[in-house]
């Protein structure tokens, strides 16, 4: 079946020496076959120095956002082949706080997801609805916007590389966690989404959960069956958090979940 992804989210946080230590920290709670899969995503400027403390470990590194373009005049920009020659193996891409606070389009972000494909850089698409457009029902509505602008023209070859994030805007940050009723929900209408546009390859493709996500509510939201790990942000940025929710993630098993 699918294989849990733990993956930490540093954001803007970390001076260069903090990054050192997180990142030591974390190689002390992983090793190459774990049953699952570790991925952390420091600012992109620590990326080489955090994949040469991780390299061997399993843990994959990958870059918080990028440019569609190959190079260009873009100041302030990274292309995915700048990720890739410092280490980074992922890229988070349509988080909600480049949609919401930095104006990202979904055609934007959809740019960058074939990009991303095309260089061999795995990405992790995040969607997920505000908290007025839950109360008025449109959670639905608003994946399926997000998931159709954001893939269109995404064939079915390159897609058993994607990762998804279901990441409700209203958990993120908040402290306040989906039920995991309600992240099953949202993680089965996203499911039955890809099953429709790329059939039987939804069953193989990982779709994790983001939003307060920590040590207390992991295992309930792990063991739902469309839940395939977790995206973390604050819980991902303490080794002692972020490797407590990687143990309770190893115990997962098969037979709790399915
Ligand atoms: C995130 O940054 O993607 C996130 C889910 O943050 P937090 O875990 O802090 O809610």
């Amino acid at each position: 079946m699918r294989k849990l992804l733990i993956a930490g989210n540093w954001k803007m946080y970390k001076d260069r020496g903090e990054a050192i230590a997180l990142a030591e920290g974390i190689l002390e709670c992983s090793s190459v076959g774990d049953s699952i899969d570790i991925a952390v995503f420091p600012p992109a400027v620590f990326i080489k120095e955090v994949a040469d403390i991780l390299r061997g470990s399993g843990v994959a590194v990958g870059a918080q956002n990028m440019h569609a373009e190959e190079e260009g005049a873009f100041t302030g920009e990274i292309s995915s082949k700048m990720v890739l020659t410092t280490g980074g193996i992922m890229v988070i891409l349509g988080h909600s706080e480049r949609r919401n606070v930095f104006g990202e389009p979904n055609d934007f972000i959809r740019s960058k997801v074939k990009k991303a494909m095309t260089d061999n850089l795995m990405p992790v698409l995040c969607i997920g609805e505000k908290l007025e457009e839950r109360e008025a029902n449109r959670t639905e509505a608003v994946l399926n916007e997000q998931l159709d602008g954001s893939l269109r023209g995404i064939s079915v070859k390159d897609a058993d590389s994607i990762v998804l994030a279901y990441e409700p805007v209203w958990a993120i940050g908040t402290g306040v966690n989906a039920t995991p009723e309600q992240a099953q929900g949202a993680h089965a209408f996203i499911r039955s989404w890809l099953r429709e546009r790329y059939g039987d390859i939804a069953d193989k493709l990982r779709i994790l959960y983001g939003g307060s996500v920590k040590p207390a509510n992991a295992e309930v939201l792990l063991l739902q069956p469309d839940v395939d790990g977790a995206l973390i942000g604050g819980a991902s940025l303490k080794a002692e958090s972020f490797c407590e929710i990687i143990s309770i993630a190893k115990t997962i098993t098969n037979e709790a979940k399915w």
